[in-house]
């Protein structure tokens, strides 16, 4: 075929329009030379005082991590959010609340001590057996405060996670609204590790989330154990959710738990509910006052709720900053926050020494022996709880 009939062919397909690269040249630019740089010490604090997510998940990340490396980092990105802490805006729209005048910026700067209490930020902590309503209680009471300006994290203690992959608590798609609302943030409980290791973890989290401008920070936790002494020891203001209904061992609640909370809220509170909500309300009300007067002068408040119709939600609100209100007045506010960074200074050292221990090479390898013999009856538990720290204090 001569090259002028093979022009006219119908057959013959057309050049068409040049169409652009598939390729996206300048990522692979960037894969080739090599990895991003990591972000430095500077960067983290910068980009979390910005309110960054993206920043401040990474940070959290480091804080979750194992890697000595990691946890270096995190502790000197902790130190200097600790002297961020008093944000120059929250402090400014505090003093304006008081219906004090700014005298000059100054003061602003070089606040004196006393408008720095009550601190920026409510820490709340949540608990309740699984199927009371936390998630939803949680998201009607985000969708609140957002809706009335306030910044809220939302973070977990999940003791389980570690060994059920799926996470009760770590479930995202549990509040859907509060997950895609600007001002909210959601982390998952930190998966691994003692309930030690994970209360620190969640304790550095809650000031990475301050540093970020968060102003609400609830710590969410299920109602079985101990993970709640753990909660305690870290928020200002412990709200137990229950169930009309279900007796407190149905609702696997024990009365140490009972006795730390600050509130108690009867959810579901809803349709042929309430009347049975109301009488768990005055059953719970009259068992209160048969425990010991709390140290705060607080009386718990115990109401009801619908999570769902969102019925009761403004009240829980109301009884919270009524809360802060009458704790900041007699100072225990501050008190019980001295109390609890004392407390970590004393779990970190716990935690740290009992790492070291177990980490140390030379001990892993004799505890597994002196374990056998101590099962065997060879030595005494306590002989071989010497000789193995004797031979930890000497490497
Ligand atoms: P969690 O396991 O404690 O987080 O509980 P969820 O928030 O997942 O709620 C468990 C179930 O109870 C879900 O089916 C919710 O829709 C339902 N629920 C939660 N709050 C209420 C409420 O106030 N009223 C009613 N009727 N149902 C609710």
């Amino acid at each position: 075929m001569t090259e002028s009939k093979e022009h006219k062919s119908a057959l013959n397909v057309m050049a068409g329009i040049e169409q652009p690269s598939q390729i996206n040249e300048e990522a692979i630019r960037k894969l080739r030379s090599g990895k991003r740089k990591p972000l430095s010490v500077a960067d983290f604090v910068k980009g979390i005082r910005e309110g960054n997510r993206t920043v401040l998940s990474k940070a959290i990340t480091l804080v979750e991590s194992s890697l000595k490396s990691h946890q270096e980092k995190a502790q000197e990105i902790i130190a200097e959010c600790l002297k961020s802490e008093i944000k120059l805006e929250n402090l400014k729209s505090r003093i304006e609340d008081r219906g004090s005048r700014i005298e000059n910026q100054e003061s602003i700067l070089h606040p004196p001590s006393s408008i720095l209490h009550p601190p920026s930020s409510i820490r709340i902590g949540i608990t309740g057996v699984p199927g009371v309503g936390k998630s939803t209680f949680i998201e009607a009471l985000g969708k609140h405060l957002t809706a009335n300006g306030h910044k809220l994290a939302v973070l977990a203690i999940d003791p389980s996670s570690s060994r059920s992959k799926g996470s009760i608590l770590g479930d995202k798609t549990r509040m859907e609204e509060l997950a895609t609302d600007p001002d909210a943030f959601i982390r998952p409980s930190p998966s691994a590790g003692s309930l030690g290791g994970v209360a620190r973890k969640t304790r550095e989290t809650i000031i990475l989330c301050e540093a970020a401008g968060f102003d609400v920070i609830l710590v969410e936790t299920v109602g079985v154990g101990q993970s709640e002494t753990a909660v305690h020891s870290m928020v200002d203001f412990f709200l137990l959710l229950m169930l009309a209904g279900a007796g407190d061992e149905l609702q696997g609640i024990k009365r140490g738990i009972i006795e730390m909370a600050d509130a108690i809220f009867i959810n579901k509170a809803d349709g042929d509910n309430i009347a049975k909500a109301n009488l768990a309300k005055a059953e719970y009300s009259n068992a209160l006052h048969l425990f010991p007067p709390p140290e705060s002068g607080w009386i718990p408040v115990v109401e009801t709720c619908s999570a769902q119709t969102r019925e009761g939600i403004t009240n829980v609100w109301e009884t919270i900053s009524d809360f802060c209100t009458f704790t900041s007045a007699k100072g225990f506010f501050t008190r019980r926050r001295m109390e609890q960074a004392r407390q970590m200074l004393f779990d970190a050292i716990d935690e740290s020494l009992k790492t070291s221990f177990y980490s140390c090479r030379d001990i892993t390898h004799k505890l597994k022996k002196m374990e056998t013999d101590v099962i065997a009856g060879k030595i005494s538990p306590y002989s071989a709880a010497k000789e193995l720290l004797e031979k930890y204090y000497s490497g």
